[in-house]
C-alpha cells in the first residue's frame, strides 16, 4: 500500500527470505527451518540481506517492515546508513494488543509474490485466492500457528521492546494504535511519511 501510494520501496526480512526459499538457495532453506521452529534468524544474516537490498533499492527513500527487531540490528542499520550518508526519518511503532495479534495471525492470508496480506474472512478471496495486485497465489503462511506465535511473542518482549527506548532517545519514535482497522492505521502512517517527505 505504501509503495503504491508513495512510490517508496518497502521490504521486510520475511519477504526477502521467502524469495530466497522459493529460489531454493541454501540460505533460504536454512532460514526456513528456523522460521518453522519459531526462532528468529540471526541478526548478522538479516542485516546482510538488508544491506544488499539497500544498495540495490534504497536510493530515494525506503520503508522497512518488521526491521530492525533487535538492538544489534538497529545499531548495524545505523552504521550502514551512515556509510550511505543517510539516516532514519521515523521509527513507526504499531502498538497492538496480544489479543489482536492472535486473531489476525490465525486468519491471515498472504500473497507469495508481493506480500499483500488479507484475512481468510474476506469474502472477496474466499473462492478465488488470487492477489488483486500481482495475480500471485494467496495462502496461509506455514509459520502462522499458535505454538510459533507464543515463541514469537517471547522473542518480541525480550528483544524488540527495547527498541522503543532506543528510537525514543533519538526522538524519531512515532507510536500508532495498531488495533484499529487497516484504513485508520494507513492514514496515520501516511501522515508521518508525508510530513517527512515535505520536511
Ligand atoms: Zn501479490
Amino acid at each position: 500500500m505504501i509503495t503504491r501510494h508513495f512510490g517508496i520501496p518497502v521490504t521486510s526480512p520475511g519477504a526477502i527470505l521467502r524469495r530466497e526459499k522459493d529460489l531454493g538457495t541454501p540460505l533460504g532453506l536454512e532460514t526456513d527451518e528456523m522460521l518453522q521452529r519459531g526462532d528468529l534468524v540471526p541478526d548478522k544474516t538479516i542485516v546482510k540481506l538488508i544491506e544488499d537490498w539497500l544498495h540495490l533499492h534504497g536510493g530515494y527513500g525506503f520503508v522497512f517492515d518488521g526491521f530492525p527487531r533487535t538492538l544489534p540490528q538497529a545499531e548495524s542499520l545505523g552504521s550502514i546508513l551512515k556509510s550511505l550518508q543517510t539516516s532514519i526519518d521515523a521509527a513507526i511503532w504499531l502498538d497492538v494488543s496480544e489479543e489482536t495479534v492472535r486473531s489476525r495471525i490465525s486468519g491471515r492470508l498472504q500473497c507469495r509474490t508481493c506480500g499483500f496480506t488479507t484475512s481468510v474472512g474476506s469474502a472477496q478471496f474466499a473462492n478465488r485466492p488470487i492477489c488483486p495486485y500481482c495475480e500471485g497465489r494467496l495462502e496461509r503462511r506455514s509459520d502462522d500457528n499458535v505454538g510459533v506465535l507464543q515463541q514469537r511473542l517471547r522473542e518480541y518482549n525480550s528483544k524488540t521492546q527495547p527498541l522503543a527506548d532506543y528510537y525514543g532517545k533519538m526522538s524519531i519514535l512515532r507510536k500508532i494504535d495498531g488495533n484499529r482497522d487497516r484504513d485508520a492505521v494507513f492514514g496515520d502512517i501516511s501522515q508521518i511519511i508525508e510530513g517527512k517527505a515535505s520536511a
